[in-house]
């Protein structure tokens, strides 16, 4: 028997949508600081803070990317394919994570689910597990964080770009016809 296809795939922006009623340029800020260069991930230190993200990731507030989920239901379907969630959401959205995958009932297709259970850099976090797991692909939303992780580890990762709903999925689709 051939070996199988490891796939990994980020979580939020790829299979979690952004909560709808607040500003992206927020979010951005909430999670990168407002440090513009390079790669600097902010950890919400205080307990309140930690409270009002673990509210904004309840599940009802995070509608699921049906159609890239559609596709990883399809990859899990075949048989060829391996699917691992290497995410870099901090310790405290750990229940949150599992009751969303639970809710979505998606949580049974993944041979794994990886949570930054240190709050590590979610690169430095990502580049660890991806160098231990070594999947075939990942996938990531996030360029800057792929642009890093490139050449770093034997992975071939990619950047997906949300530009439009049908090329999410083409382009997923591609990447996992390469192999
Ligand atoms: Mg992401």
């Amino acid at each position: 028997m051939s070996k199988r296809i490891r796939v990994a795939f980020d979580l939020d922006g790829v299979i979690i949508d952004k909560p709808p009623l607040i500003p992206k340029k927020l979010i951005e800020i909430l999670f990168r600081g407002f440090e513009k260069d390079g790669l600097h991930y902010r950890f919400p230190k205080s307990k309140l803070e930690q409270k009002i993200r673990k509210i904004s990731h309840f599940y009802l507030f995070r509608p699921p990317i049906k159609k890239n989920i559609e596709f990883i239901g399809g990859l899990a379907k075949d048989g060829k394919y391996e699917l691992y969630i290497v995410s870099s959401r901090y310790s405290f959205l750990k229940d949150e994570t599992e009751k969303w995958l639970e809710k979505r009932k998606i949580d049974g297709i993944f041979q794994k689910v990886f949570i930054n259970m240190s709050d590590e850099q979610p690169h430095l976090f990502k580049e660890k597990v991806l160098k231990k797991l070594k999947p075939d692909i990942f996938v990531d939303d996030d360029c800057e964080l792929v642009n890093y992780l490139t050449g770093r580890v034997e992975t071939k990762i990619y950047c997906f770009s949300r530009d439009s709903s049908y090329a999410r999925v083409t382009k997923i689709a591609s990447l996992a016809e390469i192999n």
